[in-house]
């Protein structure tokens, strides 16, 4: 029976344990997202009134699951929310045209025992979850600049593994610790003049950590630089996991690191992509450093690559993850001139291999959510207006002390760290990291503030131009519902709304 105070509703923001366990591995230029609604639901229910004429957001997606309603705003953080058949009921009574006055008129028409009060209290939820506005107008987007600046480290370009579509010509070159400091020395002098608050450290190679020493100098060295500055620095380390040990694990940790960690597949699906130099297989060693990762509790997600050659397995790689509770991102492959040819995927293969692979996830719901995990660039946990930080707060160094504006760019850099200020050298480089408003196709997009259009350099390599939409955009238009829908039923799994 219809009966307002049976109400129910809860959100992604909402959920205890929803944040993405995958967060800390964001390199993008997230603009501290758009959201719409600062005020508490407690400051909501001082301004609701029975004159007030709620409107429903006309971007919102929705969708049933069951009786239940689900609802997402691509222009706010409040991630996914679900409504029970009361709250949805409640809901779909606002049309932009009524005041509560009337709307609650036509409720106590059905349930006489209707309180006004609940009629507020669900009210306020609904325009904090960004899905009412109470304005004239429908609000812009509050766009807050990002201050975080991502440096992406070359140490090295030695790796003992050679993967099929690596980016690297691997040389047995690395980074000095002279050239390492002059690195960032620079890099942190150009981040306080920029006004960043915070820099996300990215040890990369090759493999970084065969070079494990001068990580830990150089990480040493940015922390004292830093100190007193007002600048945080985030240390995260890309490993292939091989060459993981016990002591290195602890150091990890005493640190404060976070790692990236390649995985492609469970086995010789894994073995296939990223074997040994020798050719021998990998996947046992990278286990073991997973099982190290987890032992000490180091905090870390599992990168996948999506190729040709794996994304047959990827439902069989999705299974093992979800079992040894490891927080994983699918990326899609990036054609490069080292990399093998035949490992791209069309759009048709992609949409039905990530299926396969939904369908894995469907039926072994995690606790954390995957808005920002399993669709390559697109991320539906914080709006922003750039796929990646690329050109505009995200600097990549080779071990020459060379600077480019994305590691698929190393080979063409826009000049030296030394020679003037990097972060401007990078925002003068060729790459043109447009927003969708500049992309052909984009502007009027739906998911324009999820997607932001893709990987730039991908569009770029695709059709010669930066300002038209994905090449992938079949995908992304198809399957972000179905990411939408999994973190519905997540909700379903983990919270109680009956
Ligand atoms: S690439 Fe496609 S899905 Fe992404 S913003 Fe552009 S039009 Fe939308
Ligand atoms: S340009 Fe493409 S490959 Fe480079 S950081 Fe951005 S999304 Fe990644």
């Amino acid at each position: 029976m219809f009966t307002l105070r049976n109400s129910r509703i809860v959100s992604s923001r909402t959920l205890v344990g929803s944040t993405s366990a995958q967060h800390f591995q964001c390199d993008c230029a997230c603009e501290g997202g758009l959201s719409h609604t600062v005020n508490s639901t407690t400051d909501l229910l001082a301004i609701l009134d029975a004159q007030t004429q709620p409107k429903p957001f006309p971007q919102v997606y929705s969708n049933r699951l069951n009786e239940n309603l689900y609802l997402y705003n691509p222009e706010s953080e409040a991630g996914v929310t679900l409504l029970n058949a009361v709250a949805a009921k409640v809901f779909l009574e606002f049309d932009g045209q009524r005041t509560l006055a009337e709307i609650f008129e036509r409720l106590v028409a059905e349930d006489s025992t209707a309180n006004f009060q609940d009629l507020l209290n669900l009210t306020s939820e609904l325009v904090h979850n960004d899905l009412l506005y109470l304005t004239a107008e429908v609000p812009l987007p509050k766009i807050e600049p990002s201050r975080k600046l991502g440096i992406w480290l070359h140490i090295t370009n030695q790796c003992n593994l050679r993967c099929t579509y690596c980016y690297v010509g691997k040389t047995s070159e690395a980074m000095s610790a002279e050239t390492g400091r002059k690195i960032l020395d620079s890099l942190l002098d150009s981040a306080l003049q920029q006004g960043m608050n915070e820099v996300a450290l990215k040890f990369a190679g090759g493999e970084a950590l065969l070079e494990w020493p001068l990580v830990e100098e150089l990480y040493y060295y940015a922390l004292e630089k830093a100190q007193g500055t007002g600048l945080t620095i985030q240390p995260i380390i890309l490993s292939n996991g091989t060459p993981l040990t016990p002591k290195i694990a602890q150091l990890l940790k005493q640190h404060n690191f976070q790692v990236a960690l390649s995985l492609d597949g469970v086995g010789e699906a894994h073995n296939k992509q990223r074997p040994f130099v020798n050719g021998r297989p990998s996947f046992e060693r990278v286990e073991e450093g997973l099982r190290l990762l987890q032992e000490y509790e180091i905090p870390f997600s599992i990168s996948v690559v999506v190729t040709k050659q794996n994304l047959a397995q990827l439902p069989h790689l999705v299974e093992y993850l979800l079992d040894h509770q490891a927080p994983f991102t699918l990326n899609f492959f990036r054609d490069n001139p080292f990399a093998n040819d035949g490992l791209t995927v069309g759009n048709p293969e992609m949409i039905e291999g990530l299926r396969q692979a939904y369908a894995t996830l469907e039926a072994n719901l995690p606790e954390y959510s995957l808005l920002g995990a399993i669709l390559d660039r697109v991320q539906l946990e914080i709006p922003h207006r750039h796929a990646c930080g690329a050109g505009i707060n995200y600097v990549v160094v080779k071990h020459t002390g060379e600077v480019a504006s994305c590691q698929m760019l190393m080979h063409r850099p826009a000049g030296k760290v030394t020679q003037s200020d990097p972060l401007t050298l990078i925002r003068q480089a060729e790459l043109r990291n447009l927003p969708p408003a500049q992309k052909e196709g984009c502007a009027s997009c739906r998911w324009r503030y999820v997607c932001a259009g893709g990987c730039p350099i991908v569009t770029q390599r695709t059709f010669g131009r930066y300002d038209l939409r994905s090449p992938y955009c079949n995908t992304y238009t198809a399957l972000i519902p179905e990411v939408i829908r999994l973190e519905a039923l997540r909700l379903l799994k983990y919270a109680t709304i009956a």
